[in-house]
């Protein structure tokens, strides 16, 4: 039998080719297979070497567990044939992108494997459209959470997130953009101030990024037409964004 190849689970960054770690690429330029997600930029791709093995795991609508089994199969059947496997996954492979079960898929089976973090959506996107997540005047916390698990949005981790809202810090919604509403809905209901600013973004990090805000209230009618994948920022650090939106600063010193 061959000696296992490694399988290294990296996080690609949030969209934008230039956020990958050096680890990252270093990983993805020496793999023998690269096994994508979905959100992956494919100019990131172009990266790997010519003679890669590069698939595409990324899931389509349909039974999600059966796919991911499937993706924890392949993982251990390359290494098995003794190559080195690089798992690209978007932002950073712990943030609800199902790398902890790869992992443990992994262990189980004896495989060799490395975690490599990425830059993770839920910090990047905001970044990128000039929103800090913390702020001395402002924010002490902030939390991300999913909008797409809790049906009705009374979670315990919901309450938590309308609590951490209302006293002050900020909340990161992943997924959520097709439950906005809902969402703004929930919060104001559990006792958030209708005026609490909110920014919706979608395509974060690239140039085509496109940044809505509003209120609680009222950004329900400032999304029309916007598409996933976006990332939702509830709390005051949004209003920084008047100051510190580099990116559309930048584009009018280079008009000016
Ligand atoms: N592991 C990833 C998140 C996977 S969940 C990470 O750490 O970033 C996928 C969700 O991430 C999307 O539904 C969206 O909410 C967010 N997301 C990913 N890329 C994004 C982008 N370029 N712009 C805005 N949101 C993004």
């Amino acid at each position: 039998m061959n000696h296992p190849g490694t399988v290294y689970i990296v996080g690609a960054g949030p969209g934008n080719p230039d956020l990958i770690t050096v680890r990252g690429l270093t990983c993805l330029r020496e793999a023998d297979v690269v096994l994508h997600d979905r959100l992956i930029d494919l100019h990131l791709l172009e990266e790997a070497r010519p003679d890669a093995e590069i698939i595409n795991v990324g899931k389509e609508s349909g039974d999600e567990d059966l796919q991911q089994e499937h993706i924890h199969w392949l993982m251990v059947e390359k290494s098995r044939q003794g190559k080195n496997v690089c798992r690209l996954k978007g932002g950073d492979p712990f943030v609800f992108g199902r790398g902890g079960e790869e992992a443990r898929a992994l262990w189980e089976a004896g495989i060799p494997f490395e975690i490599v973090p990425g830059v993770s959506s839920a910090i990047a996107v905001p970044a990128y459209v000039g929103i800090p997540v913390t702020h001395r005047d402002h924010a002490h916390s902030f939390m991300v959470i999913t909008g797409s698990r809790s049906h009705d949005l009374q979670s315990p981790e919901w309450q938590a997130a309308a609590m951490l809202a209302r006293a002050g810090g900020t909340v990161i919604v992943l997924m959520g953009l097709s439950r906005l509403s809902s969402i703004a809905e929930t919060l104001i209901a559990a006792g958030c101030s209708p005026e609490l600013p909110i920014a919706v973004v979608s395509r974060g990090t690239y140039l085509i990024q496109d940044c809505r805000t509003g209120t609680l209230a009222d950004i329900a009618q400032h999304v029309t037409g916007l598409k996933g994948p976006a990332t939702i920022i509830i709390g005051e650090v949004v209003s920084l964004r008047n100051q510190i939106q580099w990116m559309e600063l930048a584009a009018k010193f280079e008009m000016e």
